[in-house]
């Protein structure tokens, strides 16, 4: 097959919510439309329980379905799905954030019960950001919920989204009947007890046509003619090039417990979402079609056997034709590399692939040399921008426990920061570490770890610290000097060695930015 055809055949998009939503419900029922699992159950949730904080075992746990779920791929009318995992769980939402640079869309599950929460306001707002096309499906229709109208408004405002419905529920809850389906012109009809089963379609020649009334009763046929009168009235009607270009999200209605409303979803969405898009590298933009392989490193994940300190980079592949035992070059090192056995995932498994094409994730053994955010090229100086670290909310100080052990400490942290479980911060004045993360489980991920893969023991020492802010100044002016000698005790070093202010408060923040109004203080450690 050609590259082109491979292109065309693939979507590559990841699933967002808030926990509980139904992420994990939804990806299974996707991955039974595509024959590529059996039965439900088959999808092991990545959640970690709540209280789980101290639980060692739930960490080794969650780390270990983490690496079986980061890729489920399955093919669906002629159509090469990758499904992104993206973890709900906040701890780990700068994970999700990286994955959200791998993926060309999304499909946003809000519960209709509970609307817009939390983590789907902080990841559909990174979305954004990116102008990455999305889809929302609005879940647990069975259930009691909010109003469809209530909801679409409360989507708008509270994600800042333009919507436009696709379908529409026909009652909800108990009262809940099926969803007259927009896109396809057509009305699904909900069996609740026949529950693993695709339920039936009722044909209809239009809105107006009698046999709804017949099927639904008359007076639930006579909201939805309102309803739909409604939607046309209110929403733009759907627009593919606004979708894609981030500005119009379609809405779907559905319950994926009950697998009600998701193959209309997966079939809206194999017509509609992007394929594999070009991505820009500092040096230029890079598109897929391009003969020569290019892609970059977005996760790390280590070995779950400590013994074997091998990792596994997962590998976006943007351009090219990616093939095993040929020669590649890690830009940043200039470093030539080949790999004899990557890997490919299936929802149920992972293989040694021979090629892989754009919009594939390939997992690349590594014993240390990859970083998150590296490019990998068939030899082109190219660096691909777009995997920024956002500031931390925890701050601590690291401190080796164990003299004999500095080297150990050194490397095992140097490692984990490339793997993306922290960030590490340098204080210029006496270079003392400091560990930033999103999430208090890291620092027993990471205490754990330093002591079972590197042998290596550390303690924390509390820090006020509120925020991280990447500085963007003139660094010759009066003015920055100023800043920097009286906020010497606070300035320090990232990874990359970008200087950062570390913030006691957000008081601070607001009035550092007033008294040096010329010296940027960012929250993303990328800016335009
Ligand atoms: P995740 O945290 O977003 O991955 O959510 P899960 O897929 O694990 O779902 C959370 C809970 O909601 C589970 O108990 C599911 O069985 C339930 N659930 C998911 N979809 C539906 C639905 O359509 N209707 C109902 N009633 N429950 C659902």
């Amino acid at each position: 097959m050609s590259l082109q055809k491979e292109i065309d055949k693939r979507k590559t998009f990841g699933i967002i919510s808030h926990p509980d939503a139904g992420k994990t419900t939804l990806t299974e029922k996707l991955l039974l439309f595509g024959g590529a699992i059996q039965e439900a159950g088959a999808v092991k949730s990545n959640k970690i329980k709540k209280g789980a904080t101290s639980d060692f075992m739930e960490i080794e746990r969650q780390r270990g379905i983490s690496v079986a779920t980061s890729v489920l791929a399955f093919e669906y009318k002629d159509h090469k799905i990758n499904i992104l995992d993206t973890p709900g769980h906040k701890d780990f939402a700068e994970d999700t954030y990286r994955t959200l640079t791998a993926v060309d869309s999304v499909i946003v599950v809000i519960d209709v019960a509970k609307g817009v929460e939390e983590q789907t306001e902080k990841l559909v707002q990174v979305c954004r950001m990116r102008n990455i096309p999305m889809l929302v499906f609005i879940n647990k229709l069975d259930r009691e919920g909010k109003d469809a109208f209530d909801l679409l408004d409360e989507v708008e405002q509270k994600l800042g989204l333009q919507v436009t419905p696709l379908s529409l529920p026909i009652g909800m809850g108990s009262d809940f009947q099926g969803i007259y389906n927009i896109w396809e012109k057509n009305i699904q009809l909900f069996s609740g007890d026949n529950k693993q089963k695709i339920s039936e379609t009722l044909k209809i020649s239009d809105i107006t046509d009698e046999i709804i009334d017949k099927t639904v009763g008359v007076k639930a046929a006579k909201e939805l003619r309102e309803e739909v009168e409604l939607v046309v009235s209110v929403y733009p009607p759907f627009d593919r090039e606004a979708y894609l270009a981030g500005n119009l999200q379609p809405v779907f209605f559905g319950s994926a417990l009950n697998n009600f409303g998701v193959r209309e979803l997966l079939d809206a969405f194999i017509e509609i979402a992007p394929k594999p898009q070009p991505k820009k590298a500092e040096e230029r933009l890079v598109k897929p079609e391009e003969e020569q392989f290019a892609g970059f490193v977005f996760k790390i994940h280590a070995n779950m056997d400590p013994k074997h300190r091998d990792r596994l980079a997962f590998i976006k592949i943007v351009s090219g034709t990616f093939k095993r035992n040929e020669n590649y070059t890690l830009v940043r090192e200039k470093k030539k590399m080949k790999f004899s056995s990557p890997n490919t995932f299936f929802a149920d498994r992972k293989e040694v692939i021979d090629e892989s094409f754009p919009g594939d994730i390939v997992g690349l053994h590594d014993t240390g040399n990859f970083r998150i955010g590296d490019t990998l090229t068939a030899g082109e100086d190219l660096n691909f921008k777009g995997i920024p670290s956002f500031s931390p909310e925890h701050f601590r100080y690291i401190n080796n426990n164990d003299p004999l052990k500095a080297k150990q400490l050194a490397k095992g942290i140097d490692q984990l920061m490339d793997e993306g479980v922290a960030q590490l911060f340098t204080l210029d004045m006496n270079g003392r570490k400091i560990i930033g993360t999103v999430g208090a489980l890291q620092y027993e991920v990471i205490q754990y770890r330093l002591e079972h893969e590197y042998g290596a023991k550390c303690t924390y020492e509390p820090l006020s610290i509120h925020k991280a802010c990447w500085i963007e100044a003139d660094e010759s002016t009066e003015e920055y000097k100023e800043f920097a000698r009286l906020k010497q005790r606070f300035m320090a070093r990232d990874k990359y060695n970008r200087p950062v202010f570390l913030a006691d408060s957000s008081f601070t923040i607001t009035m550092t930015q007033e008294k040096f109004p010329n010296v940027k203080l960012h929250f993303i450690s990328e800016y335009e």
